[in-house]
């Protein structure tokens, strides 16, 4: 074999070895040079959005700065990621992102994946319908196969094929934006996710759109991290500790969600 081919043959290996996987990255070894990719929803009002100036704002960005503070990084050494639902364990395994704080639930599927900092928040799958809208009023409504949106990846999407099947059809989107839009202009009857997630899209249409019934799983909101990173995950733990103890979660949440009018809830007891 000629020299120009082994090197051809090396270069493709140093290739797969740089882009195969990510075992090695630490959320904390990256804060230590100030710097961190974080992935958040960029179309969810009150949680995770890009304004159209480009700044962000949510609660899961106030969760996702606080930490970042806590691991010593600036809010300009931040750079923020679109995490949507079905891509959220690949961007993690592919060491695109630090850490996700993306409305992500922890789940054992999940976790086979990613490990999980938290629970930062518990919410609830609900229902958003239009304003009219007089015969959906909670999940047992919606026999007669009803056209209901969710997300792709996500596990209100999960629960509807394992418990709804049977009644409703389920048009799966990429993000719970187009899902909105579908249901504004008629062509799904209602859409399927958290309810905060749910209130912020009512308060983003005021009089268009209304949350109904009431929550019908237990969704625990986690910080997601690459998979066996413990030492990231311990001081992460700690940081969204200090945020709860410090009033730091009361005033973020305030502040982001609670112009939505959904109701402070008392915080999670953070694992350990
Ligand atoms: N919390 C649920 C999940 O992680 C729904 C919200 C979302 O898709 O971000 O799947």
């Amino acid at each position: 074999m000629k020299l120009t081919q082994i090197c051809a043959g090396l270069a493709v290996l140093a290739v797969v070895a740089a882009c195969g996987g990510n075992e090695e990255k630490r959320a904390v070894d990256s804060a230590k040079s100030g710097k961190l990719t974080i992935g958040i929803k960029f179309d969810q009002p009150g949680l995770g959005l890009r304004n159209p100036d480009g700044t962000y704002s949510g609660f899961d960005v106030e969760v996702a700065r606080y930490v970042a503070n806590k691991l010593g990084v600036a809010p300009q050494g931040i750079t923020f990621r679109e995490a949507p639902s079905p891509q959220r364990e690949t961007l993690i395994e592919n060491g695109e992102v630090d850490y996700i704080v993306a409305t992500y639930s922890i789940t054992d599927a999940r976790e086979a994946k990613v490990d999980f900092a938290g629970p930062y928040f518990v919410a609830g799958q609900s229902l958003l319908v239009r304003s009219d809208n007089t015969d959906i009023t909670g999940p047992d409504s919606l026999h007669g196969g009803k056209k209901l949106c969710s997300v792709t990846g996500s596990t209100p999407a999960q629960r509807v094929k394992e418990k709804f099947a049977a009644d409703v059809q389920l048009q799966e989107f990429d993000t719970y934006s187009a899902c909105v839009e579908a249901l504004r202009n008629g062509a799904i009857d209602a859409v399927t996710t958290d309810d905060i997630i749910l209130a912020g899209y009512a308060a983003q249409f005021p009089g268009q759109l209304k949350v109904v019934g009431a929550p019908f799983t237990t969704e625990r909101y986690g910080i997601g991290l690459a998979k066996g990173d413990k030492a990231s995950r311990e001081r992460i733990n700690a940081a969204l500790e200090s945020m709860i103890q410090d009033g730091s979660w009361q005033k973020a949440f305030q502040s982001t969600v609670g112009a939505s009018g959904y109701p402070m809830p008392a915080p999670p007891q953070v694992e350990k």
